[in-house]
């Protein structure tokens, strides 16, 4: 079963998608925990950042470098931004398809909350 991000990335479901190249898709987060919020996704279904092998270091680069590009384009890249990826169950990742979240527009807050 091809997962709900590579879905969009095929354009079988409805996104807001702000970026397409041939490695990567962002779109905009159906549930934004901030002005901005976008995930960058690779086209290619990698499960989560501790699937990532040598071979990924293009995409992997990539989604970085794809984050710079959008924060710039949504005019939060002065200000500053967080980016996040969510690693399995103690990560908190809910999509099994490696997404680096880009998160900006106002301050964030302290990284973790604390207990
Ligand atoms: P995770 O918790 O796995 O790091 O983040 C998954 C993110 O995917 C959540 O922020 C959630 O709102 C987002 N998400 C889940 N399903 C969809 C969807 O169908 N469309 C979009 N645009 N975002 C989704």
């Amino acid at each position: 079963m091809p997962t709900i991000f590579s879905r969009i990335v095929a354009g079988e479901i409805p996104a807001d998608i702000v970026y397409q190249d041939e490695l990567v898709t962002a779109f905009r987060d159906i549930n934004p925990k901030a002005p901005t919020h976008i995930l960058i996704v690779p086209n290619r279904e990698i499960p989560s950042a501790a699937d990532l092998t040598e071979a990924d270091e293009q995409v992997a680069g990539r989604m970085l470098i794809v984050a710079r590009k959008i924060a710039e384009a949504e005019g939060i890249a002065d200000d500053g931004y967080r980016l996040i990826i969510n690693c399995k169950e103690h990560g908190g990742q809910e999509v099994d398809h490696l997404h680096l979240h880009l998160l900006g527009g106002r301050p964030l807050g302290p990284m973790l909350l604390t207990r």
